[in-house]
């Protein structure tokens, strides 16, 4: 027999984003006594940066003391977007929240495992519910030049407003909780101004802090940010059984404090990048038993994105919300207009003229003959004096299926192409429609030094790595999110994703997360007392 252990805490959950949130929550209804552990800083809306220039503010950067909340990771074969601090992706994301279509629930990588269309029906709704997700009202000067390219390209019944989980009121006129019948806190009305993903500073969006983690604190959750979880041991050196220890440092002091805390379950919720760096780490050490398909089944949505910059001072982008558009241009793919806030150009820095294909010196030569033949509008484009305000960023997304692997490298995670073709940003469908609606708003079309020259797309929806399956030699968890291998541990966020959404994720990875804590039982009445200094 192994030693009797007292538990700080029913579950802990590592990161507080989308699952880790929904996660908090549903457990704290449940009876449990759940301690979130987040690597970021929590965040006020007046905490949130005017622009995307003040870098310290806005970026995740720890090495160099900038603790804002959006992290740039550049790996050898895609650059990842991601969201750090209390509340997760939600800080930065678009606010976006589609549900796939058919195709995603019938992919082959998990179909055989449930329906998932009609088992997850009920989550979505729950999801969207929580989110406080609305159809845009506010279609801008981008939504309806997509609008214009949907009529162009016969494709008028495929474009709508997006949902978007955005508070819309009166602009600036603070009420009493508009969602949870009063349960929740004070929301204020959405001002257009574009600036959700630079952080909303008008307490307009609805972030997890707004919702599921600010119901989870009222139920007794404990959250504990700046602080960097490194470390799971099985408790008696057994499979989970008797529960585990983790291991956190302070992520954000010079001087790092450090402490451990005894839970009888884990979940996982840093997200596909903070889950998998921290498992495959710890598959090394204290957690041999995790699956060998971790780190596999890395997905994006196949994205390309392509910046629009308008000629005419009078064509302005930064109005609305950050996506208030889509079209799904076909059966795999799909097109929506992202905006940044006047005066957030920081982007700027890094666009060159839009050109596809061919090794880097091709690309190379393409970038000086356009300089070359269109001097005039590549100064006007580069020079424009708002870069933010009269530039439309166009994200085009598809659900064809290709996947890298993350496995261990030197400087942390490594990139390697395990199926299909590797993601690419040369993608023809997407060239095509950006030069259409660089017509539409007379404008010229640019994309990121790091897809035009190196040939690496950026995407803002990494997938996968702790991915589904009938046993341990398919999959990391099972299709209820446990870890094979482990008793009372748990994968709940985008590394749980199992196949390519095609849209923007975050209402899957929530519904999916919502289906798996309903399969976890009330807390017994009678289990046994947490340890006495922190049960009281
Ligand atoms: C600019 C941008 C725009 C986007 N727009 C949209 C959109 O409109 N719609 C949409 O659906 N999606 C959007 N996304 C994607 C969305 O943000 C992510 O898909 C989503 O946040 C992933 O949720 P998650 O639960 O997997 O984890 P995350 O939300 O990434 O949260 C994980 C959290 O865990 C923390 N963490 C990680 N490791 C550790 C550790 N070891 N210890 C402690 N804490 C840790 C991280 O700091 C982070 O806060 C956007 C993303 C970006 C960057």
């Amino acid at each position: 027999m192994g030693t009797e252990h007292t538990y700080d805490y029913d579950f802990i959950i590592i990161g507080s984003g989308f699952g880790g949130a929904a996660s908090a929550l549903r457990l704290s209804e449940k009876g449990y006594k759940v301690l979130v552990m987040e690597k970021g800083k929590w965040y006020k809306a007046e905490d949130f940066p005017k622009t995307n220039w003040n870098l310290k503010r806005w970026l995740w950067m720890p090495f160099v003391k900038f603790h804002g909340f959006f992290k740039i990771t550049f790996f050898r074969h895609v650059a990842t977007l991601s969201g750090v601090g209390v509340g997760g992706g939600s800080l930065v994301y678009a606010n976006t929240l589609p549900i796939p279509k058919s195709s995603f629930f019938k992919s082959d990588s998990w179909a055989h495992l449930a329906d998932w269309e009609e088992e997850l029906k009920p989550f979505y709704q729950t999801a969207l519910r929580m989110m406080g997700a609305v159809k845009n009202e506010a279609l801008k000067t981008g939504d309806l030049a997509l609008k214009k390219l949907a009529e162009e390209i016969g494709k008028s019944e495929s474009y709508s407003p997006t949902n978007v989980a955005v508070f819309f009121g009166e602009p600036e006129v603070t009420v009493p909780d508009p969602y949870f019948g009063g349960e929740g806190p004070e929301r204020a009305g959405c001002t257009l101004c574009a600036g959700c993903m630079v952080g909303c500073r008008y307490n307009a969006k609805n972030t997890l802090d707004k919702n599921y983690l600010y119901l989870a604190q009222k139920n007794g959750v404990k959250i504990q940010a700046e602080s960097l979880v490194y470390d799971v041991l099985p408790l008696n050196g057994d499979t989970g059984n008797s529960g585990y220890e983790v291991k956190w440092k302070s992520s954000t002091k010079i001087i790092k404090k450090k402490g451990s805390i005894k839970a009888r379950n884990i979940i996982f919720a840093g997200g596909a990048l903070g889950s998998i760096k921290l498992l495959l780490g710890l598959k090394k050490k204290s957690l041999p038993n995790l699956s060998d398909q971790l780190g596999m089944g890395i997905r994006t949505n196949s994205e390309s994105l392509i910046g629009i910059t308008a000629f005419d001072k009078e064509t302005v982008f930064s109005e609305g919300v950050a996506i208030g558009s889509i079209v799904h241009t076909d059966e795999h793919s799909h097109l929506e207009p992202v905006r940044y806030p006047a005066g957030s150009g920081f982007w700027r820095v890094l666009m060159t003229p839009l050109v596809f294909g061919g090794s880097i010196f091709t690309r190379i030569f393409k970038i000086i003959k356009d300089y070359i033949l269109h001097p005039w509008d590549n100064l006007r484009a580069y020079f424009v004096r708002d870069w933010a305000k009269h530039t439309q960023i166009l994200l085009f997304m598809q659900s064809l299926d290709s996947t890298l692997r993350f496995s261990k490298g030197l400087f942390g995670m490594k990139t390697s192409v395990t199926k299909g073709k590797r993601p690419t940003s040369f993608i023809p469908e997407a060239e095509e429609l950006a030069q259409k609606y660089a017509k539409i708003v007379n404008g010229k079309a640019t994309s990121l030094l790091t897809e035009t020259m190196l040939g690496i797309p950026t995407t803002a929806h990494i997938l996968g790595g702790a991915v589904m399956g009938k046993d341990i030699s398919e999959g990391v968890i099972d299709k209820d999110n446990h870890v094979f291998g482990y008793k009372n541990m748990y994968i709940c966020d985008g590394s749980a994703i199992s196949a390519n959404p095609g849209v923007n994720p975050s209402l899957s990875i929530l519904a999916i997360t919502e289906r798996a804590m309903s399969k976890i039982p009330e807390k017994a009445k009678n289990s046994a007392p947490l340890s006495r200094e922190l049960a009281h």
